[in-house]
């Protein structure tokens, strides 16, 4: 064991199992565990105001973990480089460990940060601590990157396995030079503003709450993934996004979950794998991002570029306050602004609506995602609005314009999700609960319904919405093929 320390810069990796940066670094040094906050340098990356909530409690928890073992999390604000030099010199140590972090500018910052250091003497060693498969290390037989999803994961799974997450390290030696730390209200991340008090009924951030959600999801929801993800009254889904995001849980583990759940025939092969490839579209958003780092503002097919988009801020206002006049629409951001997340199909349907039948601009959508959602991730928001608006990789056509009316009908046919989150309209009975206006006068009035009142009129026609969005396509003049993902 080296006596000198190293500083190990957590970042969305905040866990100590598993944790591939934080093993290295206490195989052979004394730690000083250290967390920059540096919303300017993370730019496009820099957490939104759901996500700083969660980030404040997940520092919380990872602070507390370390406090346990008897350390704690050195707390600085500022640009890394600089704060990781000051640190350098206070804590007399010889080099700092990481994981990798994939967004753009993200990137180009470490990779500065890794040559400076390295330059200066000191050790600079990055880790791949929040991907089953690095993006580089994926590619078609031409090799280029993958633009389609099921090719992509068939050559994943080509792959050796990812490896069973390791455990946390047994113990933990410190520094006995502690640098200065701020507290961490001192960052301010909880916001003022308290819209947020509804997420802790549904999530506990921290790694100790990704582990159990993790074990409660293989326990019940797993067993039947396959069906039960698609329906967002159910309890279907693993709500375990915030927590990969934030790296309180490594996909390693979720993905070891399953799979041993599987072999000890605790769980159907079709719904382990079902599991497991959704997974996969985690991995492909990040090889997207990495191999078209563009798209967070632009479109990955090009011809999209000149898509004459409108520019509404009343109806965008509606569509982020949850007042459209589609109730599963009202009721998904109804979700999202109550507990911070939103279940994936009724993503699908909200984003669809504010592209097509509003024909607003996806990256207006992506932005109020960004703020609002504690699992906002730039690469699977990326994917998602690209997806949805028809112009990313595998994605959606945008000619296939879901009807919100009917997505409900299929999805909440007995109206229990928009009962909960529109609760003005829980009186109607299922036949019209999805869609209001057809119900009969006297059905609305003893429901205590009333249309442009106490629940607002549809703000746009689906008929009408669907004939200006074809028409938007057809005006895109020439609609060139993915020339730039060939
Ligand atoms: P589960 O169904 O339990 O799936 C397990 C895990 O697989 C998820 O936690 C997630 O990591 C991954 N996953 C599942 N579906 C997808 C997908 N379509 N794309 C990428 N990964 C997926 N996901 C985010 O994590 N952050 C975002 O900012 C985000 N924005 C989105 C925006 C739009 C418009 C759409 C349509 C989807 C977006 N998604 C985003 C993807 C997806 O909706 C969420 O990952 C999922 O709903 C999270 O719930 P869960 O953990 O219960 O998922």
């Amino acid at each position: 064991m080296n006596a000198k320390p190293v500083l190990v810069w957590f970042r969305q990796d905040l866990r100590l199992q598993d944790n591939p940066a934080l093993l290295a670094a206490c195989a052979a040094h004394p730690i000083v565990p250290v967390y920059i906050f540096s919303p300017k340098q993370d730019a496009e990356a820099a957490p939104g105001a759901a996500s700083r909530w969660w980030l404040h409690q997940s520092l919380v928890a990872l602070d507390a973990k370390l406090q346990e073992r008897g350390g704690r999390l050195v707390i600085r604000t500022g640009d890394p480089l600089t704060v990781l030099q000051e640190l350098l010199t206070q804590t007399q140590a010889c080099g700092v460990y990481w994981n990798r972090r994939y967004e753009p500018s993200v990137v180009k910052r470490d990779k500065h940060i890794k040559e400076t250091l390295l330059a200066a003497g000191f050790q600079a060693h990055s880790f791949n601590g929040s991907l089953l498969f690095e993006p580089w290390n994926v590619a078609t037989l031409a090799a280029k990157p993958y633009t389609v999803f099921t090719p992509f994961w068939r050559a994943c799974l080509g792959q050796a396995s990812p490896p069973p997450p390791a455990p946390a390290p047994k113990s933990l030696r410190f520094t006995e030079n502690w640098p200065h730390s701020m507290q961490l209200d001192e960052l301010g991340l909880v916001p003022k503003i308290t819209w947020w008090s509804g997420f802790g009924e549904v999530f506990t951030p921290g790694e100790a709450g990704a582990q159990a959600a993790l074990r409660r999801f293989i326990k019940r929801p797993l067993l039947d993934y396959k069906e039960g993800r698609d329906r967002p009254e159910a309890d279907g889904v693993s709500r375990l996004s915030p927590h990969f995001h934030f790296g309180e849980l490594s996909p390693q583990a979720a993905f070891h979950g399953a799979s041993q759940a599987l072999a000890k025939g605790d769980v159907p092969a079709e719904q382990a794998h079902a599991f497991t490839r959704e997974l996969g579209w985690r991995e492909f958003a990040y090889h997207l991002l990495w191999h078209f780092p563009h798209t967070v503002r632009e479109p990955l097919n090009s011809s999209f570029k000149n898509f004459p988009w409108g520019r509404d801020p009343q109806a965008l206002r509606a569509w982020q306050k949850g007042e459209t006049g589609y109730p599963l629409v009202d009721a998904g951001m109804r979700e999202l602004w109550h507990t911070g997340f939103m279940h994936n199909r009724v993503r699908m349907v909200v984003a669809s609506f504010l592209i097509k039948h509003l024909l607003l601009p996806w990256q207006e959508g992506a932005a109020w995602f960004w703020d609002t959602l504690v699992d906002a991730d730039l690469a699977s928001n990326t994917l998602g609005w690209q997806w949805t608006a028809g112009c990313g990789a595998d994605a959606a056509p945008f000619f296939r314009i879901f009807n919100p009316t009917l997505q409900a009908q299929k999805f909440d046919a007995n109206g229990t999700y928009v009962r909960k989150w529109v609760p003005e309209l829980a009186k109607l009975p299922a036949k019209f609960i999805n869609n209001p206006s057809a119900a009969p006068s006297a059905m609305l009035a003893e429901a205590k319904v009333t249309l442009g009142k106490t629940y607002p009129r549809p703000i746009v026609e689906h008929a009408f919405a669907r004939q200006r969005a074809l028409d938007a396509l057809a005006s895109l003049k020439q609609r060139a093929p993915r020339v730039d993902v060939a």
